[in-house]
């Protein structure tokens, strides 16, 4: 939502959008310091949810240095460093979304410190997947970095971006799945709709990808049209798109369960 306008705000309200979820992300660009990374996170904890309210949706976000600009590992140091303060903000619900780019080392070590951090501040974890690299092997180095950890408890972590080819080996491993859904390439609305009827519709939560650029902000209510043209109940429909992100993020005292219109 840092990089979208109070009418897409709108729109979401119109569309029935009971609450966001915002991770930290790669907003476009790479940050030259950690001092960007502290506007950013107040950013995300303070303006967000206030822009967020005046449209009366509540709005939650996930602090860190995702796996792009952590290649510096100087620099996601300094930010790793920083999140502990942030912790305690009324909006936050955990660590994401942290994970792998390209697969590399440094990325790698990075991902475990954030683990780590999670683990020691009882946070759920949000998981990004590569685009760009191989996502099955990214997504296997992610599930073995997290298994690696004693203490972490797969239903309180969430692997997104899956796609056919890694989405059932994550719920098979007791995590929970994103399905991002984006307006033409990766996974479309017919496509998610597929996913989710071949392979699983518990511990799925669908999400829009809504950042800088080619995005749309109402693919999940659109994605709730396409299940309905396919003759998915009602009941079914509000499970997938409602029932199971609120079962999610409950695992969270802060998250308070949103009123519906
Ligand atoms: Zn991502």
């Amino acid at each position: 939502m840092v990089s979208r306008t109070t009418d897409d705000y709108k729109a979401m309200a119109l569309a029935g959008c009971a609450a966001i979820c915002e991770p930290a992300f790669w907003a476009g660009f790479d940050r030259k310091s950690a001092d960007g990374f502290y506007d950013y996170f107040c950013q995300l904890t303070q303006h967000e949810p206030a822009r967020a309210q005046k449209l009366g949706i509540p709005h939650y976000s996930w602090l860190c240095i995702n796996s792009k600009e952590s290649e510096d590992m100087g620099l996601a140091r300094e930010v790793l460093a920083l999140i502990p303060e942030f912790l305690n903000a009324p909006n936050v619900l955990g660590i994401g979304e942290i994970g792998l780019n390209k697969n590399t080392r440094n990325e790698m070590k990075i991902l475990e410190e954030h683990i780590d951090l999670a683990v020691k501040y009882n946070q759920l974890i949000l998981v990004h997947t590569p685009h760009l690299e191989d996502k099955r092997k990214g997504t296997r180095l992610i599930l073995d970095a997290l298994k690696n950890n004693p203490k972490i408890e797969p239903h309180r972590v969430i692997i997104d971006h899956v796609e056919e080819h890694t989405f059932k080996e994550v719920i098979d491993q007791g995590f929970w799945a994103g399905i991002t859904l984006y307006p033409e390439s990766k996974a479309s609305p017919q496509r998610a709709i597929d996913m989710v009827e071949t392979i699983s519709s518990q511990r799925v939560w669908l999400n829009s990808a809504c950042d800088w650029g080619h995005s749309d902000p109402l693919s999940v209510p659109k994605t709730a049209l396409e299940m309905k043209r396919r003759g998915h109940s009602v009941q079914a429909i509000d499970n997938l798109i409602f029932g199971n992100p609120i079962q999610f993020l409950s695992q969270s005292k802060k998250f308070v369960r949103p009123e519906v219109i």
